[in-house]
C-alpha cells in the first residue's frame, strides 16, 4: 500500500454501491471544502455556510452540466469523524449518480481512500484509541443484539479504558517493586512486602474479570466451530436438524450415507454456533467418500469444539471406544443421544470414558436437553455465567491479555518465592503487553493489520 500522508483529501463513497435511497460521499483532509465548493453549487458557497448544518444544491461538473440535486455538509476541524476538516455530499441512491460525483471529486484532485482510512485518520488524531477503532469493525460485523451491545461497549471506550486502567496499576506496582530492589534482601520490611503481594493479587483479578468479560465477547463476535462426531447411526445429521430446528442435513436410516459434511450457524445466548456434521469418519475405499472423511478429519481438527454423539440406546462398541481415545485432550463434549430409548449406556460410564468430560442427555427425535447442550457448548468455551457485560475484542487483543495474565502468574509465583529480580522482570512482561493493547506507539504494520480489514469508505 502507498504511504499515508495524512492530511491530504480523501473521498469514498461511505454507503454500499447499489441502488438505495441516498448515498453519501465522504471527504476528509485539509482543503476539501474549498474542493467541495468547486463541484457544489447551493444559494451560498460550503465554505461561507456554517459547519456541521446541511446544504441543499447541485452537483455541477466543469462544463456545467448538473450531475445531482444533493445535501451538502461541512465538518470544521477537530468536530468530525475523523478530526480533519471534513465533508459529505448525499445523492441520490444509485450507483451512477454517485460514480459520477466521486469521479468529479477525483478529478478535482481528491485520492480515493484506502480501506478504513477515515477511521486511522481518527486514531492518529486521537479521536478514537485503538480498542475504539477495532470496536468499530466489530460494530459492523456484529450478527446478533448482544454482539453488537458488546462492540457498543468498546467503541465507547470501555475496553481502553479497562486496559490502561491495568497498564497504571501494573507501572505502579513495578515502581513499588523497583523501590523495594534498592533494599539488602533481608531487610525488606516485611509490611510492604505484604502490600505487593496483595497489589499484584488485585492486579492479577482485574485482568481476569477484564479476561472473562472479554472471552464474552469474543465469543459474540467470532462465534464457535463445532465438530459433531460419532460412529454411523448415533443420531448426529438428527442432532444438527434438532438443533437448528429446521431440515437441512438428510436424516438417514443407512450407516455412512452423508458423505459430505453439512454445516449450518445458529445463534445462542447471541453467540453464533458454526456446527458441523462431520460424518462417520473411517477408512472407506470409495474415492468420494474417502474424500468426505478427509475433509471431516480437518475440520474437526479446526473446530473449537468437538461434541462426541454417543447411542444411548446400543451398548458402546470397539468404533465408540476408539474414537473415545482419539478425542482425549480436546476440547470435547458428549452428547449422549436417543435417551427416549431404555438405557444401554449410562452417564456414569461415558464420564469414566472421558474423565473430566460434561455429558449431556440428549433426545434429538424428543427434541429433550438441547438447549442444556447448547448452554454447555457456550460454557466450555469460557462464556461461564452470563454474556452479560461482554466487551467485544479481536483476537489480536486477546492474545495480548492473555499474555499479560501469564506474565503476572509467574510474577506472583516470583513473589511468592522472594525472587525480586524474578517478579520485576515478569511484571515487565506484563506491561509491555498491555502497552500493546493500549496502543501507545503502535507499530506500522500493526495499523495496516487493524485498518486494512475495513472497507473503503470507513
Ligand atoms: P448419523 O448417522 O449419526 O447422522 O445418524 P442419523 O441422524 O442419520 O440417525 C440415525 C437413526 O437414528 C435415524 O433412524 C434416526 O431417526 C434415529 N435417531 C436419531 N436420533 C434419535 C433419538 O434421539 N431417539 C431415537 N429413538 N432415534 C433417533
Ligand atoms: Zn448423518
Amino acid at each position: 500500500a502507498p504511504a499515508l500522508s495524512s492530511g491530504d483529501v480523501i473521498a469514498a463513497l461511505a454507503t454500499p454501491w447499489g441502488e438505495g435511497g441516498i448515498a453519501v460521499l465522504r471527504l476528509s483532509g485539509d482543503g476539501c471544502t474549498a474542493l467541495l465548493d468547486r463541484a457544489f453549487r447551493g444559494r451560498v458557497p460550503l465554505s461561507r455556510t456554517e459547519p456541521w448544518r446541511m446544504r441543499h444544491g447541485h452537483v455541477i461538473d466543469p462544463e456545467g452540466e448538473i450531475l445531482d440535486e444533493v445535501l451538502a455538509v461541512r465538518f470544521a476541524a477537530p468536530k468530525s469523524y475523523t478530526g480533519e476538516e471534513s465533508g459529505e455530499l448525499h445523492c441520490h441512491g444509485g450507483a451512477l449518480p454517485a460514480q459520477a460525483c466521486l469521479d468529479l471529486l477525483l478529478s478535482l484532485g481528491a485520492r480515493l481512500a484506502q480501506p478504513g482510512e477515515f477511521t486511522r485518520r481518527a486514531f492518529a488524531n486521537g479521536r478514537l484509541d485503538l480498542s475504539q477503532a477495532e470496536a468499530v469493525l466489530s460494530v459492523i460485523r456484529s450478527r446478533s443484539r448482544e454482539a453488537l451491545t458488546a462492540a457498543g461497549r468498546a467503541l465507547q471506550g470501555r475496553t481502553g479504558e479497562a486496559f490502561r486502567d491495568l497498564l497504571g496499576r501494573a507501572t505502579d506496582l513495578a515502581a513499588h517493586l523497583e523501590a523495594l530492589l534498592d533494599f539488602p534482601e533481608e531487610e525488606i520490611p516485611p509490611l510492604e512486602e505484604g502490600d505487593l503481594r496483595a497489589g499484584l493479587r488485585s492486579l492479577k483479578g482485574r485482568t481476569e474479570d477484564l479476561r472473562q468479560r472479554c472471552l464474552g465477547g469474543m465469543l459474540l463476535r467470532e462465534g464457535i466451530r463445532v465438530g459433531l462426531v460419532g460412529r454411523p447411526n448415533v443420531g448426529k445429521s438428527s442432532l444438527l436438524n434438532a438443533l437448528l430446528q429446521e431440515a437441512r442435513a438428510i436424516v438417514t436410516p443407512l450407516p455412512g450415507t452423508t458423505r459430505d459434511l453439512v454445516e449450518a450457524v445458529t445463534t445462542h445466548r447471541g453467540v453464533p454456533l458454526r456446527l458441523v456434521d462431520t460424518a462417520g469418519i473411517r477408512s472407506s475405499a470409495d474415492p468420494l467418500e474417502a474424500l468426505g472423511i478427509q475433509r471431516a478429519r480437518r475440520t474437526l481438527e479446526e473446530a473449537d469444539l468437538r461434541v462426541w454423539v454417543v447411542d444411548a440406546g446400543e451398548p458402546l462398541t470397539e468404533e465408540d471406544r476408539e474414537l473415545a481415545a482419539s478425542l482425549r485432550g480436546k476440547t470435547l463434549l458428549v452428547a449422549r443421544n436417543k435417551t427416549d430409548l431404555p438405557e444401554a449406556v449410562s452417564e456414569a460410564a461415558l464420564k469414566a470414558l472421558v474423565p473430566g468430560c460434561a455429558v449431556c442427555s440428549v433426545s434429538a427425535l424428543e427434541g429433550v436437553g438441547l438447549e442444556a447442550l447448547k448452554d454447555r457448548m457456550v460454557e466450555v468455551l469460557g462464556g461461564s455465567g452470563t454474556l452479560e457485560g461482554a466487551l467485544s475484542i479481536t483476537r489480536r487483543q486477546m492474545e495480548a491479555l492473555d499474555r499479560t495474565g501469564e506474565a503476572l502468574q509467574t510474577a506472583a509465583s516470583a513473589l511468592e518465592a522472594s525472587e525480586w529480580d524474578a517478579a520485576a522482570a515478569c511484571l515487565g512482561e506484563a506491561r509491555s503487553a498491555l502497552a500493546g493493547l493500549t496502543g501507545q506507539d503502535p507499530g506500522e504494520d500493526l495499523l495496516d493489520r487493524v485498518f486494512g480489514e475495513f472497507c473503503i469508505g470507513k
